[in-house]
């Protein structure tokens, strides 16, 4: 059945749209984040439930993971990330074109979890900014989800200026990042 819409009284019964060019922009970065998944351990495991049939990622435009830091805009670490790693984990992070965004995934991520250890570092955003953190042993799909979502408003609502502000510049310089 057709349902058809009356145009409001006083209007042509044209419609029209109105939006900002970073709005727009921001509409399609956020609905086609290409994620570089840095899984190491467990959480990793979970994460691939979350790319299958049941939670499907794919609804939000996040299906397609690269596994070259060159073509991916979301770093998401997931697991234990061993001290002699560190280098590698932030090699990774450099090479990503800007903009990137990073998701720090789980407890041993984001703090170094039950690793409370001299060989394990205690927690990512000591070597790289983190923008989201999803805390849980490891955490449910769902959680992950929401972590996904929630890049997707960072990555929606941020000015496309902020790459080259002098506040971002100095963000990255806090860990020696140029
Ligand atoms: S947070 Fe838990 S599930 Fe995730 S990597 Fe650490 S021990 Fe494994």
């Amino acid at each position: 059945m057709v349902k058809t819409v009356e145009a409001p009284e006083g209007t042509s019964g044209r419609g029209f749209f109105v939006t900002s060019f970073e709005k727009a922009v921001g509409i399609a970065r956020k609905n086609s984040i290409w994620p570089l998944p840095f899984a190491t351990s467990c959480c990793g495991i979970e994460f691939m439930a979350v790319m299958g049939a049941h939670y499907d990622l794919a609804r939000f435009g996040s299906e397609r993971l690269s596994f070259s830091p060159r073509q991916s805009d979301l770093l998401m670490v997931m697991g234990t990330i061993a001290k002699k790693m560190s280098p590698i984990l932030k090699e990774v992070y450099i090479q990503m074109a800007e903009p990137r965004w990073v998701l720090s995934m789980g407890a041993c991520a984001s703090t170094g979890g039950i690793f409370d250890t001299y060989s394990v570092l205690q927690g990512i955003d000591r070597i790289i900014p983190v923008d989201v953190y999803i805390p849980g042993c490891p955490p449910r799909p769902e959680q992950i989800i929401d972590g996904i979502m929630r890049i997707q408003d960072l990555i929606g609502n941020e000015s496309l200026r902020r790459r080259n502000s002098q506040e971002y510049k100095e963000l990255l310089a806090g860990y020696h990042i140029e």
